[in-house]
């Protein structure tokens, strides 16, 4: 780089999802130089990552993907409801080859650092290559569930035995025939990854902290008739979900759970059951979020279908989740994940009736007392979700300012899209926006387009530095706060509340408005309407 010219318009950080639109858009759009550094060695995300048994998207297909394509919303075939990850791979390595986005991607290279230059208004990125680049806008599309979580459990480096996590599993797979396997964590992940790795292994160990409620995926073809039916639909359909709460074709009961008769409710749920996905969790009773006794209604009726699979009473009890209100946690699709646990071979260890974990020794795991022999343990323990892949970019804003410092009590953005003091930089579905309360294509779009639209405005307008001000920074952090507390989901110890790393500041991590996504992208085309209202523009 030479003087004042950078040496890119852009970098975007991650080539999942988000990566691949934002380069698409930056540089076919507005032509703009752009550069994607990629710490995997091809595009995909969190499709190039986990490859776990069982992995598959929860979202129905024909929502889980890009509609800005609309020949390709026309030309793709999904095979079954839910695909499986190489499936979805195959998906992105389509869309980027269509495309020609490899191009200008740089793949196994993280960033492992980038300062803002406050007299040339520049970024400086550094990656783990050896890469020092500028850029006029830093953009980080790094993932909201891209940053794994191994707990530091007591002894781990003795253990003798192979160890994986489901978000770095090898691209190989893992053989499980004939193995004493544990499986540590049961959240969605390891809903999908235990009934596939049951039918393997000789000795199944799951070690659960907290008991969750599983729905059933049904997942399964699609009548070709529905398939028909929805492309001829498509413009509707995305204009629905980007309208709707969640990014999906589910709308809530306008109806207390508290106010219809015993049977209708009966009724209700039976329906939602029968459908799968998340319509018992996205279209139920709308008072299930906010009220305690409409919430037991819902989680009463899976409680009994809980103890209607899983034939010893005892597993049963210990599968039944307590303490916490329905919908609260990500919601886990289940197939075969109860039946899984009437199988011989199959053995619950519940750290609440069991005993927790204690440690790692060098032939399993010990829990409550006991030993558990293994020969492989997988840990589908999830990750350090929204700000860890944040933080780890180790970025300085202004005054050499880091996140690490700056977000010391939990995320402070404004609508979720950028931060004060860090000028020119933007998260796509970063935290405080609805991000992982949606289906998230929906709402990467929404902000891949957004941040475009700013772009293109500052480039007409000649204007060089965008950034959020303090002020609107706290309001906006106020307000998610305020909407949050409104509702049951601060009672859980769940990863939306920052509760599953010991030491992550609690904090409720995306933004759960008031009207949904279709609410806050309203909110985000005023903002822009009224010339980046809460922006400092120079
Ligand atoms: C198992 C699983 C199932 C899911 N199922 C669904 C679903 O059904 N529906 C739904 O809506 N969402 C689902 N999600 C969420 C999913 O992450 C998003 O749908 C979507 O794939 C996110 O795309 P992204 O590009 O924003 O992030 P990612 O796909 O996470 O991509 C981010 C990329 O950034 C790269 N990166 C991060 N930091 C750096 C760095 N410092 N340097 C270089 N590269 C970096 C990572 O390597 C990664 O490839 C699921 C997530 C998981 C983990």
């Amino acid at each position: 780089m030479t003087g004042t010219t950078p040496d890119f318009d852009a970098v975007v950080i991650g080539a999942g999802f988000s990566g691949i639109y934002m380069l698409k858009s930056l540089r076919d759009k507005l032509g703009l130089k752009v550069k994607v550094y990629e710490a995997g060695d091809t595009v995909g995300g969190t499709w190039y990552w986990n490859r776990y048994p069982g992995a598959r998207c929860d979202s129905d297909a024909y929502i889980y993907g890009f509609t800005f394509d609309k020949q390709l919303l026309q030309e793709w075939e999904w095979s079954e409801r839910y695909p499986e990850q190489p499936e979805i791979l195959r998906y992105l390595e389509h869309v980027a080859k269509r495309h020609e986005l490899k191009r200008d991607m740089q793949f196994n290279t993280k960033v492992i650092g980038g300062e803002f230059d406050e007299q040339n208004n520049l970024w400086t990125v550094h990656t783990d290559k050896g890469d020092n680049v500028t850029a006029r806008f830093l953009i980080a599309a790094v993932g909201t569930l891209s940053y794994t979580n191994v707990p530091k459990f007591k002894g781990f480096e003795k253990y003798k035995g192979k160890w994986y996590h489901t978000s770095q599993f090898p691209h190989t797979g893992v053989d499980f025939t004939g193995k004493r396997v544990g499986v540590v964590g049961t959240g969605a992940t390891a809903v999908q990854a235990i009934p596939e790795i049951a039918q393997q292994a000789k000795h199944l160990v799951v070690f659960q902290r907290t008991a969750n409620y599983c729905v059933p995926a049904r997942n399964g073809k699609v009548d070709p008739e529905v398939t028909k039916a929805r492309k001829a639909d498509y413009d509707n359909i995305v204009k629905r979900i980007r309208e709707s709460f969640f990014g999906q074709e589910h709308y809530f009961i306008p109806k207390s759970a508290l106010e219809v008769s015993a049977d209708e409710r009966e009724r209700e749920f039976e329906k939602k059951w029968d459908a799968g996905g998340f319509a018992y969790w996205l279209a139920n009773y709308q008072d299930m979020f906010f009220d305690q006794k409409a919430n037991d209604l819902c989680a009463d009726f899976i409680k009994r279908k809980i103890r209607s699979t899983v034939k010893d009473p005892r597993v049963a009890e210990k599968l039944i989740p307590k303490g916490y209100a329905y919908g609260t946690k990500r919601q886990p699709l289940d197939t075969n994940y109860y039946e899984t646990f009437n199988k011989d071979n199959v053995v619950l260890v519940d750290a609440k009736t069991d005993g927790p974990i204690e440690e790692i020794t060098e032939n399993g795991i010990r829990a409550g007392g006991k030993e558990y022999p293994l020969d492989i343990i997988v840990f589908a323990t999830g990750f350090d979700a929204m700000t860890g892949p944040l933080k780890a970019l180790n970025l300085r804003g202004r005054g050499g300012r880091t996140l690490d410092k700056e977000w010391g009590d939990g995320p402070h953005t404004y609508l979720g899209v950028s931060v004060a003091g860090f000028p020119n930089f933007f998260t796509i579905t970063g935290p405080q926006s609805p991000s992982v309360l949606s289906n998230m294509p929906v709402s990467i779009e929404q902000h891949v387009e957004w941040i475009t639209d700013l772009i293109d405005n500052m480039i007409r307008s000649g204007k060089t530095t965008i950034e959020a001000t303090p002020q609107a920074q706290d309001q906006w952090v106020k307000h998610v706060n305020e909407v949050v507390n409104a509702t049951l989901m601060v009672t859980a110890n769940s990863w939306y509340m920052s509760a599953n790393i010991p030491g992550k500041p609690k904090a409720f991590l995306p933004y759960l408005g008031p009207e949904g996504v279709g609410g806050y992208r309203k909110k985000c085309d005023e903002v822009a309407a009224k010339g980046y209202e809460g922006f400092n523009l120079a």
